[in-house]
């Protein structure tokens, strides 16, 4: 499908237009988390900490990223991955002031049976993005894409009772973290409806435990995708767009498909590149996931472009394509490869 204009669009138009898989100028960028963090910690001179508290400070971060960077997009959740499990009874500790915080204690099984669905609004930590993405829409949201930001159920439930007693009890008696589940999809489904009501349209879902190298496909299917499906249709009621993103090393990619997401997001370099690009061509916009590590991180902007161009010239001229990083770039990545990103959008991503 084509129509509308093309002709100096804006970011979020630009962002808008690849994901409902119509024409752009340009193979828009998407940013993740908040990747490269140093560069905007040093330009704002604010601390990470900080932004966990405050949403001015979160929003103000958020934003420097799309100033430093130059993507289309910014968004409303970094990847602590732990904002949701916080809210549900893990507690976290800031061991460093300029990283992510991490899980101090897990919730013990027998206590699972308790956690209620909670109100993003009402909770001290996850209403800080949430009011942050408030900010960003204000100052930005007529141009730039305001993306939230969700792990899905069985991520959240990774880090509220432990990976490897969520594997366990996927083995054993899934009935208690099943329900957990339930309560956490519950929990997001008013999270979406708080994005709905500010007038952000995207939403960004973390489901990386959809991996062969962590569960069977159909234990995926039956525990994780189930709870994922709940969450992803009450965003769908409510208007929203879902990007829905796996960066494991073996990701069961189709199973995701069968969702529904309006784009996948995919690490490149773990999949069959023509073989995805042929099933999710005409049902899903592609965020094409460049190697975040070895290529943007350690590479040079050189073999970045290199792997920009083979990248949309893979894809062909059809629209539903984007660009982005595999995952949340690193804390260091070079700034010389985050530019070589961006130029490389710019000179094979051009469109008219
Ligand atoms: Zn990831």
């Amino acid at each position: 499908m084509s129509g509308g204009h093309t002709e100096n669009m804006t970011p979020r138009e630009r962002f808008h237009a690849a994901l409902d898989r119509r024409t752009v100028d340009r193979v828009p960028l998407f940013y993740q988390h908040l990747g490269a963090a140093k560069w905007l910690l040093r330009s704002t001179g604010l601390r990470m900490f900080d932004g966990f508290h405050d949403p001015e400070v979160f929003a103000r971060l958020s934003l420097a990223a799309h100033e430093l960077y130059g993507f289309d997009n910014v968004m409303a959740g970094w990847g602590d991955l732990l904002v949701e499990a916080q809210a549900h009874g893990t507690i976290w500790k800031f061991p460093e002031r300029d990283f992510y915080p991490r899980a101090e204690r897990y919730l013990p099984m027998d206590e699972v049976d308790r956690v209620q669905p909670v109100d993003p609004r009402e909770d001290r930590f996850w209403s800080v993005p949430l009011a942050a993405a408030g900010i960003m829409m204000d100052r930005v949201g007529r141009e730039v894409a305001v993306v939230g930001c969700l792990n899905a159920p069985a991520m959240v439930a990774s880090e509220i009772v432990g990976m490897e007693n969520l594997m366990m009890a996927y083995l054993t008696d899934p009935g208690p973290v099943l329900d957990l589940m339930k309560v956490l999809a519950e929990s997001s489904r008013r999270y979406g409806e708080r994005l709905a009501e500010m007038g952000v349209e995207d939403v960004f879902i973390e489901n990386s435990t959809a991996g062969e190298e962590m569960i069977s496909e159909e234990m995926y299917e039956r525990y994780d995708r189930a709870c994922l499906r709940t969450v992803m249709g009450s965003f769908r009621r409510n208007g929203m767009r879902t990007i829905l993103h796996n960066c494991t090393a073996r990701p069961y990619w189709r199973s995701q498909l069968e969702t529904g997401p309006t784009a996948l997001h995919l690490h490149l370099r773990s999949v069959d590149v023509p073989e995805v690009f042929a099933a999710v061509r005409g049902r899903a916009c592609m965020v094409a996931g460049i190697d975040h590590m070895e290529l943007m991180f350690g590479g040079t902007p050189g073999a970045v472009e290199d792997e920009v161009k083979a990248t949309v010239e893979r894809w062909g001229a059809g629209p539903g394509l984007m660009l982005g990083p595999g995952c949340e770039m690193p804390y260091r990545t070079p700034v010389e490869n985050i530019g070589a990103l961006r130029d490389g959008a710019a000179r094979y991503g051009t469109r008219s």
